[in-house]
């Protein structure tokens, strides 16, 4: 990526991101450009450069913020209407980490609000557009960050994962995309959706630029106790051996195109001196039902908060403390929102917690254990990300149960907490992008980037 330095400044890296932003209006991927903020970070970047002061590892960097990572910098609405009108008093860890290095943000991005979706056609913003064809979805949740970094506006964007957020649209859009192991960076000051699963991560062009980013922004931080101790930057990375691939995925229910890719790449990896290993993990098929319980349990306790007394809009209706609540919630909240609030309370609610909720739980440690065992057979496995590549815009907005589907090769490493990074791999005949998708066991995350360079 473009660092600031002596021959090129903060200030022309930002114009140019700036003036990129604009120019692509119309795909719809930012919520906030942050012009003025940016433009004095980078004229200040510049001055410490000409004083021949040390600048960070990212100086004057431009880059896209999800919408849903809070700082004083424009409001964070999580592109939901019920949080217009927020501005955070607090910055995230992340936010706070990439700064310190000198990265710029210029805008946030937009997403499903929420972070509920596989499109980002559940935005109060609107659609992003997908940045190679127009008439496709971007993927989604962080489908605003996935555009920004493919259209080359920005060098790197953030994004949250918490079943395929980030994942997903990296491989609509044709970049890198990774879901770190869970607990490798703060999820401080980013708007929950479902605290046992979401990860913060990155989208970037090359796996280079990944790892510079990681190696900033992981490590524990008090203000979350699920991260871990910093492992990134000591890992030691033993050359893998052993591919996985699940049996299973290979079935009619994953495009043609992305099964026959994934086999080219296998091929290639044998020709290279890799031993494919053929896995078998029967309980993954339900891994996309433990996720749409569990999810939505999580989901509708941490959207609890969104009351209208606390943050942003309040429903101007109301004529009394319980119709604040009612309408603000009716009026604020998104129809996928709704849908999640109504499943999680029906999961959890007495006499149906044990046949779901329970249940679920119980089924998401046998997909622990069995990633477990995978990972004795093999050092990674590779995937397809998702069954489809970019769809078209509209497609799947009135059906919910094929939006879900979307999600079913990349659910599971959310629930066993395992490094997931979708690498993007060629082009469908038509020109759409394709990625698969590289796991590995936990902390591998640091293995799993360096991997990724022998798939290109
Ligand atoms: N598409 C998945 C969902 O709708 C994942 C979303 C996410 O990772 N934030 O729940």
């Amino acid at each position: 990526m473009k660092i600031a330095n002596k021959t090129i400044t903060a200030t022309k890296l930002v114009k140019e991101a700036l003036e990129k932003a604009k120019k692509y209006e119309k795909y719809n991927v930012f919520t906030f450009i942050n012009e003025k903020e940016a433009l004095k970070k980078a004229a200040e970047i510049d001055a410490k450069i000409a004083r021949g002061e040390k600048v960070g590892r990212l100086a004057g960097v431009p880059y896209a913020l999800k919408d849903n990572f809070l700082s004083p910098e424009g409001q964070t609405t999580a592109s939901a209407h019920i949080l217009q009108g927020f501005t955070s008093p607090v910055t995230a860890t992340s936010v706070e980490k990439l700064e310190k290095e000198g990265a710029i943000m210029i805008g946030r991005t937009n997403l499903d609000a929420f972070a509920h979706g596989s499109s980002t056609e559940n935005s109060y913003f609107g659609p992003t557009h997908n940045a190679v064809d127009f008439e496709r979805v971007p993927g989604g949740s962080s489908g605003g960050s996935a555009a920004a970094v493919a259209l080359d506006i920005v060098e790197f964007a953030t994004g949250t994962d918490t079943g395929g957020s980030i994942r997903q649209p990296a491989s609509f859009n044709g970049v890198y995309g990774l879901k770190p192991t869970y607990g490798c960076i703060s999820r401080y000051g980013v708007v929950a959706m479902a605290s046992s699963l979401d990860c913060i991560g990155f989208f970037t062009k090359t796996p280079e630029d990944m790892d510079l980013l990681m190696s900033i922004a992981s490590g524990q931080d008090p203000k979350d106790m699920t991260t871990l101790p910093d492992y990134y930057n000591n890992s030691k990375t033993s050359k893998a051996k052993r591919i996985g691939v699940i049996k299973d995925f290979d079935n009619e229910a994953v495009a043609p195109e992305i099964r026959k890719v994934l086999k080219e790449k296998c091929k290639e990896l044998e020709e290279k001196g890799y031993e494919i290993v053929e896995l078998e993990m029967p309980t993954l098929k339900y891994a996309l039902a433990v996720y749409y319980i569990i999810q939505p349990a999580e989901v509708t306790s941490n959207l609890s908060r969104y009351d209208g007394i606390r943050y942003g809009f309040r429903s101007e209706k109301a004529k009394n403390l319980d119709d604040i609540y009612d309408d603000t919630r009716n009026e604020g909240f998104m129809p996928e929102n709704k849908r999640r609030i109504m499943i999680g309370n029906f999961v959890l609610s007495s006499g149906f917690y044990d046949a779901y909720f329970l249940k679920a739980a119980k089924a998401r440690t046998l997909i622990v254990k069995e990633y477990e065992e995978a990972f004795k057979k093999c050092d990674f496995i590779l995937t397809p990300v998702s069954p489809n590549y970019a769809f078209k815009l509209g497609e799947k907005v009135n059906d919910p149960v094929a939006m879900y589907l979307e999600d079913l090769m990349s659910v599971s490493l959310n629930l066993a907490g395992v490094p997931g990074l979708a690498i993007p791999v060629g082009k469908t005949k038509d020109g759409l992008p394709l990625g698969l998708q590289l796991v590995g066991p936990r902390r591998s995350d640091k293995a799993l980037i360096e991997f990724a360079k022998e798939l290109n």
